[in-house]
């Protein structure tokens, strides 16, 4: 599914150097590699604060523990993504609430956000799903409409861009009121081991945040907050400040290899292809997943599976309808689009060393399937 080998090759030299120097100089945590890639992700997304931290999903828990939540609150978000999103949520005893998506690019539905909305809804949590934008300026009207703060769950979209009303973009994650990402390996910016990071533009937030994964410490062992201990280690951040001003080419190579596999999917009535508008920016393919109509989905995956060509189902089990988030508020018939997706989606190889003959030998295999 992704090629971590073929990627690193291109940039031994200096990850290996950067990685050198933090054990030559000792400096495994807080070391200046950690300070230098918050610096330099700030300015490449154009926020004002980024806060590194151990991974994608303590990210998200930290940022809701910044925010004012009290438990019973309730905080919607999609019901079709990784468990990692609505797993915090339940963790702070605030209560999930899981709504359907559309099915064009998989994204929160802001119809069901609507009417999910209660006098207890604190927060909506939109994934940016496969590396996809979801509907920024619709869920942020909404958000404001009803006092609600946004959380944008980037862990799949980093670098994508958000074309806003006034014309200019936007990256994902730095449009609502917090954004966070991970930096697991094969996440389009992915470290060595596990990582993630917090962004946001208000200045309380994240003088709040910095003290939270830090043991709640804003002066030395004086604990105001409850807090955590999550760190992005200095060896991690060496391998991303090397890797950082190359995301841009990854996530072309990425858009590159998307249209390839679109192009040799054309006139095949049984695979939908992912929808990208034109521009195209808005989407940085974290998965390329297709929609499989009239076939097997299962079989399909045995079929590739039996020619050697690795595929995944994200995700096969809709999140409301997994033992641990089950609630008595869900009703079948609210969840259409992801009921539905979970038994027809399947996600392709996707990295940045996909080569022609292997984009070839992969579509080939699916047609000559679904044609059967
Ligand atoms: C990967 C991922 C996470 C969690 O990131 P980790 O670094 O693995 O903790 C959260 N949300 C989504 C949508 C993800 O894809």
């Amino acid at each position: 599914m992704v090629d971590l080998k073929g990627q690193y090759e291109a940039i031994k030299d200096q990850v290996n150097a950067s990685i050198q120097e933090v054990i030559d100089t000792t400096t495994f945590i807080n070391g200046p590699e950690v300070h230098a890639f918050q610096k330099n992700l700030e300015e490449y997304l154009g926020v004002k604060h980024v806060i590194p931290c151990a991974n994608g999903t303590d990210a998200l828990q930290i940022a809701m523990m910044g925010l004012d939540l009290k438990p019973g609150d309730e905080v919607i978000t999609a019901d079709f993504t990784f468990a990692a999103t609505v797993e915090v949520i339940a963790l702070l005893h605030l209560t999930p609430v899981l709504v359907d998506v559309n099915p064009y690019n998989f994204n929160i539905d802001t119809e069901a956000i609507r009417k999910a909305i209660t006098p207890k809804t604190k927060a909506i949590v939109p994934v940016h799903l496969f590396g996809q934008v979801a509907n920024m300026a619709e869920i942020m009207a909404i958000a404001e409409e009803h006092n609600l703060y946004v959380i944008e769950d980037n862990a799949q979209g980093i670098g994508a861009n958000y074309l806003q009303a006034d014309g200019s973009k936007a990256k994902t994650g730095t449009i609502g009121h917090v954004g966070t990402t991970s930096f697991f390996p094969s996440k389009n910016l992915g470290c060595y081991g596990d990582g993630g990071a917090i962004f946001t533009n208000d200045d309380a937030l994240a003088h709040t945040l910095r003290g939270i994964v830090n043991h709640g410490m804003y002066e030395r062992y004086h604990h105001d907050v409850v807090g955590v201990n999550s760190r992005l280690d200095s060896m991690q951040a060496a391998v991303l400040r090397a890797k950082l001003p190359l995301l841009d080419s990854y996530n072309n190579a990425r858009r590159d290899a998307a249209r390839k596999y679109t192009a040799a999917f054309a006139g095949q009535k049984n695979i939908i292809t992912p929808m990208v508008c034109d521009s195209c920016d808005c989407h940085v393919f974290h998965q390329y997943t297709l929609v499989i109509k009239n076939a097997n989905r299962d079989e399909l995956v045995k079929h590739l599976q039996a020619n050697d060509i690795p595929c995944g189902v994200y995700y096969p089990i809709p999140l409301h309808s997994q033992k641990a988030y089950k609630d008595d508020r869900y009703n079948e018939a609210d969840f259409p689009v992801t009921n539905q997706l979970v038994k027809e989606c399947i996600s392709l190889p996707m990295h940045t060393e996909l080569d022609d003959e292997q984009i070839k030998f992969i579509t080939s295999a699916i047609i000559e399937f679904v044609n059967r």
